[in-house]
């Protein structure tokens, strides 16, 4: 086969399945990702979920639908992320909408969300802010777990378009009541003494090294969002500062860091004055998190 999956006569789950593996791998990509690929394709097309598909190979697939799976196992050829062809992706308990407008939300990002769900300030916080929100990931996933409640959240980036892609999810989540967006550079358009939890996973790449990133990635997500300067730091450096004017006593400072910046990030935290500092390790065991308190 040479174009996806063009020349079957007959659309059954099982053989799109198969073909479009089989077409996505003579692109190039590895072969348990093309299945994987592919079968994220099937089962959102079909509104299948978990292992359904299996149960479902001889089942008939309609020529529209067959058109557009073609369409979408082109794009995935062409190294586009399966992300933005599908337009939304799920993150911690929520769904995004997701585009090229704004870095696709990572795994390691909701252990961020979760750390900061289980910290001892988290009942007490009413205001928490979120630097460089992106899709919105980090404050709708919170503001999603904390609905119904008094707390309020101020989502900030630079970008208008990633402002545009954070303020579609809030409505289209009904989270737009309780999130307040600011087009700006960290937190220094904030109140001092205004927030209790500041958290932010802000572009840490050192510039050369974005440079060298896979083209599935440097292709298509925004460098705005992955390029922290020289060494990664400048935009994390800034956040530490911004933290001790903008967090009230007590309030906790969050962010995900590079897995080479644990030490540099304790040292910056604690020069900055922040108690408790800790580096913590993600799934994969890598430095990835990074927390203090203002006291
Ligand atoms: N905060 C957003 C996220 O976690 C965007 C991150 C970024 O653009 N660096 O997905």
């Amino acid at each position: 086969m040479t174009t996806c999956p063009s020349d079957a006569t007959e659309f059954t789950v099982g053989r799109l399945l198969e073909s479009g593996a089989v077409y996505l791998c003579r692109h190039g990509i590895d072969a348990d990702e093309a299945r994987n690929l592919a079968e994220i394709l099937l089962s959102e097309a079909l509104h299948f979920s978990g292992p359904r598909l299996q149960f479902e190979a001889q089942r008939q697939v309609e020529m529209p639908l067959v058109e557009r799976l073609r369409e979408q196992f082109r794009r995935l050829a062409n190294g586009e992320p399966i992300q933005y062809i599908l337009g939304e992706w799920p993150f911690h308990d929520i769904v995004l909408k997701t585009d090229a407008r704004a870095l696709i939300p990572r795994p390691e990002t909701e252990e961020l969300v979760d750390r900061i769900l289980k910290c001892d300030h988290w009942a007490k916080a009413t205001e928490i802010v979120d630097i460089g929100t992106g899709t919105g990931a980090i404050t709708l996933a919170l503001a999603h777990a904390a609905r119904g409640s008094n707390k309020h959240f101020t989502a900030v980036d630079l970008s208008p378009d990633a402002l545009s892609l954070a303020r579609e999810n809030a409505e289209a989540l009904g989270l737009a009541d309780v999130v307040t967006f600011v087009e700006g550079d960290g937190a220094r358009t904030l109140k001092a003494c205004s927030c209790d939890i500041l958290v932010s996973n802000p572009p840490y790449i050192a510039s050369a090294v974005v440079d060298a990133l896979p083209k599935l990635i440097l292709d298509h997500e925004p460098r705005l969002a992955l390029d922290g300067g020289e060494d990664g730091l400048d935009i994390l450096r800034q956040i530490v500062l911004d933290g001790t004017q903008v967090l009230r006593p007590e309030g906790r400072i969050f962010f995900e860091i590079g897995d080479e910046q644990g030490l540099a990030m304790q040292r910056l935290l604690e020069r900055a004055g922040y108690s408790n500092v800790r580096v913590v390790k993600d799934f994969a065991g890598h430095d990835r998190y990074v927390e203090g308190t203002l006291l």
